[in-house]
């Protein structure tokens, strides 16, 4: 079966707001074996709502619309729909009575304009709305199917879940869309494609996208099938033959984030873990701690941005730093050391460079970063030039600086050789 998704709101049409009601909507139709085969964005116009409906009911089977259900004029998307179908649009006293109950509850008296969701076209199934007060429409009309859903993510994505995906499914086809998640970190993308590239051009059937992120790169292989056994098994093969031409630059074959795969290592190894950091500002700490029960292997976090500080809180001797330059591998080598004896962690992680745009010298141009990782028999240290603005270097070397610790493990969890 093949879809298409109408988001329909001006606002979309602006700098301000983007439509990402379709990415959830995509995900949702492929886990059900359908096709998406073209989205777009439409006015709060009746016209270009009726047209838009039009021409994709003339190439798919299947639209699914988002927005212009509210109370407002300029929500016109059960209008256009039903001029389209040459529908009546008919009171529904069942979803007025549920509107105004709504409203009762938070001790207020429903509007007059709110009138206007209770209208239904002739012969639409109504999908209930316990979030909000549009209901969703289902209609059905010359062998194709329309769903109307309302804008708010959070009514639009359990009303899919609860009350279109169980109808669609008895009408989707039995193919469905099977696909992997392997992501790689040290390497370029061009490095990574020339790798992968004559493993999967061998597969016929399989589709294959690479997302490139700063410090990260995904593969996705993708297939359609009715045959999950099959599917599965030639899925394997491949991930496999991917993690054998990319080696450890493979931190996971199931879609897990750095900072799970880094948060895992930890825990298993039984082993905490600490952060000084200056050119990234607190990032690494951030990622550090955006996965609930951190505090089990992150001891804690400084950002000594200034020389001092990073004398005084992890105990950089101020004549290295003046020898050497505050971004230099002795300095990354001292900051991790110094924080993990500060700390009590086991392990110190330390990042120091140039982010930009200003700060760059011919020997250290922008993009220079030193990243420090120390245990209890020492310290190592990798020097890195990163390309990019000031985000992308520091997305970049709070990457670098978790997949060391990923790697370090990876080694057996010690600093010599
Ligand atoms: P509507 O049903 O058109 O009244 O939409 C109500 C609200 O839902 C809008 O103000 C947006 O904040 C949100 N919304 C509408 N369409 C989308 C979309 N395609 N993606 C994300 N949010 C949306
Ligand atoms: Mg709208």
């Amino acid at each position: 079966m093949k879809a298409e998704i109408i988001a329909v709101g001006s606002e979309l049409l602006t700098p301000y707001r983007m439509d990402t009601n379709s990415l959830f909507l995509t995900a949702q139709l492929n886990l059900l074996g359908i096709r998406l085969m073209r989205k777009s964005v439409v006015a709060d116009d009746l016209e270009l709502i009726r047209s838009a409906f039009g021409e994709a009911l003339e190439r798919v089977e299947l639209v699914v619309s988002s927005g212009g259900l509210g109370p407002t004029a300029d929500d016109l998307t059960r209008e256009a729909v039903a001029d389209l179908l040459g529908r009546k649009l008919i009171r529904d006293e069942a979803i007025l009575h549920t509107i105004e109950k709504r409203f009762e509850r938070f001790g207020r008296k429903m509007a007059e304009v709110n009138v206007r969701q209770a209208m239904v076209p002739e012969g639409a199934t109504v999908l209930p709305n316990p979030r909000g007060t549009a209901p969703g429409l289902w209609l059905e009309a010359g062998g194709r199917i329309l769903v109307l859903l309302p804008g708010p993510p959070v009514e639009l994505e359990p009303m899919f879940q609860e009350e279109v995906s169980p109808r669609l499914s008895k009408r989707a086809p039995d193919v469905r869309l099977f696909t992997r998640d392997v992501r790689i970190a040290g390497m370029s993308e061009s490095e990574a494609e020339q790798r992968v590239a004559p493993i999967y051009t061998q597969y016929a059937g399989v589709e294959t996208t690479i997302l490139a992120s700063p410090g990260e790169i995904q593969l996705h292989p993708r297939i359609w099938s009715s045959d999950a056994e099959e599917a599965e098994k030639l899925l394997d093969e491949l991930v496999q033959r991917f993690a054998m031409a990319l080696g450890e630059n493979v931190f996971t074959t199931t879609g897990e984030s750095m900072e799970e795969v880094v948060a895992r290592s930890l825990i298993f190894n039984q082993s905490t873990v600490a952060a000084a950091e200056s050119c990234t500002g607190g990032l690494l700490a951030e990622r550090l701690t955006s996965l609930a029960g951190s505090s089990s292997y992150f001891r804690g976090g400084v950002v000594c941005y200034g020389n001092d500080l990073k004398t005084a809180w992890v105990d950089v001797p101020a004549e290295l730093i003046e020898a050497k330059g505050a971004v230099s591998s002795e300095v990354a080598l001292a900051m991790a050391e110094g924080v993990r004896q500060r700390s009590g962690a086991t392990l110190g992680l330390s990042i120091t460079g140039i982010a930009g745009p200003g700060g760059g010298t011919p020997a250290k141009p922008v993009g220079t970063v030193h990243i420090g990782l120390a245990d209890q028999t020492g310290a190592r240290e990798r020097g890195f030039r990163y390309p990019g603005d000031r985000d992308r270097i520091r997305q970049q070397a709070s990457q670098s600086a978790l997949d060391m610790i990923r790697r370090y493990f990876l080694y057996g969890g010690h600093n010599k050789g």
